[in-house]
């Protein structure tokens, strides 16, 4: 999967697409579960969130590059 909208400005078309992407990729794969992990740059993938603030999370403090391996 393409992840180079991560490293795009947050104003960016691109990084609004890669952001639903990701949601859709991640709730998806969660099958049922109401919170995911937050890939945001503050929560870093340690801390649990409902999919509507992880999407909020993405477009304010931004996605953790660190984080490449969609799990
Ligand atoms: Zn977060």
């Amino acid at each position: 999967m393409d992840k180079s909208w991560m490293h795009c400005s947050k104003m960016a078309k691109e990084y609004e697409d890669g952001v639903e992407k990701f949601m859709r990729f991640t709730i998806a794969n969660v099958k049922g579960n109401s919170v995911i992990r937050c890939s945001c740059t503050k929560c870093m993938n340690l801390s649990f969130r409902t999919h509507k603030v992880v999407r909020e999370h993405l477009y304010f403090h931004g996605f953790d590059v660190s984080y490449t391996t969609w799990s």
